[in-house]
């Protein structure tokens, strides 16, 4: 499968089969965070990467072998809303199934009218905002020239009145960096202002490209929750397991998300000692196997191995 890869297991999500509609990595920012590794060039014009048919023949493919999905989610190798025709998608998706259709995005396109109705018929979009000021969005986010934080909360605001769905917007709290009470204030009056379903508050747990990309303490996380409780619901959701066990090559299948973004090697030998309870050198074999591909390497991420690509700064 080229565009399609899981099903992943997340506590905001459940089983989500993922769609990945962009060629590595596209993106509108270069998030200090980001677990695709840097952005070398920034891309902000809106094309039909690959064509609509043929990721929707995979789609097909994949829901004719897989009957226990919850969500099924447009994110991937960048921007997910610089893929133009997404919107065609997501109705020819629902015509297929009444699994839910999910979008991840960082909305820094949502500014455009055309952007936002091809979001309409999604059931829930998570968006993300990761500061309540132009000098941290820049820090954080690092937007393509021309893309500001005002367009970008102002996107969020008209998208929220036109979009009748759920809509989650996604918060990456980063020590030392977002996560004082007075960023956490001006980050509240900005979500007040969109007024979103509710917030889902993520930490930086995977390798990033910058060295000052740290996980805020666990008195930072809890005062964060309360400032931002005060304006919105928010959950703090527990990473999900990985699931490989529906997977028919798992070698494909570990592929298909390390290339989407880093895996823990702990979390990797669990899922594979799930699959093959039997066979306890089956996760090393595997492991080979993958360092014999020569894209992929191990790095070290707070005294964690993390299975990373091997051409992405981490
Ligand atoms: S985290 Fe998302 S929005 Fe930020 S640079 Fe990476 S892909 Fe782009």
């Amino acid at each position: 499968m080229k565009y399609i890869f899981g099903p992943v297991s997340s506590k905001r999500l459940g089983q989500s089969l993922g769609v990945d509609l962009l060629p590595p990595k596209s993106c509108t920012w270069n998030c200090v965070y980001c677990q695709l590794g840097k952005t070398r060039k920034f891309i902000t014009e809106r094309q039909e990467f690959f064509p609509r048919e043929e990721i929707l023949e995979e789609i097909r493919q994949a829901l004719s072998g897989n009957n226990a999905l919850d969500w099924i989610t447009f994110v991937g190798s960048g921007e997910t809303m610089l893929y133009k025709g997404i919107g065609w998608l997501i109705g020819e998706v629902k015509k297929l199934t009444k699994i839910p259709v999910a979008v991840i995005t960082n909305g820094s396109l949502l500014y455009l009218p055309e952007v936002r109705a091809e979001l309409l018929l999604a059931d829930a979009v998570l968006p993300s905002l990761n500061a309540g000021s132009e000098a941290l969005h820049n820090q954080i986010d690092r937007p393509a020239p021309g893309l500001t934080f005002r367009q970008h909360v102002e996107g969020l605001v008209t998208f929220r009145r036109e979009y009748k769905g759920r809509l989650w917007i996604e918060v990456m709290l980063l020590g030392g960096i977002n996560d004082s009470d007075e960023a956490l204030y001006a980050l509240a009056d900005v979500l007040k202002e969109i007024n979103p379903d509710m917030v889902h508050l993520v930490l930086p747990t995977r390798p990033a490209p910058e060295q000052e990309v740290c996980l805020p303490t666990d008195e930072r996380i809890e005062r964060a929750m309360t400032i931002l409780s005060s304006v919105v619901t928010v959950v703090h959701p527990v990473k999900g397991a990985m699931d490989l066990r529906s997977a028919p090559d798992l070698l494909e299948a570990v592929k298909a998300i390390v290339t989407r973004h880093p895996v823990q090697q702990r979390e990797l030998q669990k899922a594979i000692l799930d699959c093959y309870p039997e066979q306890s050198g089956k996760a090393d074999q595997l492991m080979q196997e993958m360092l014999a591909t020569g894209i992929f390497k191990l790095v070290d991420h707070e005294g964690e191995p993390y299975w990373v690509l091997k051409d992405e700064s981490h």
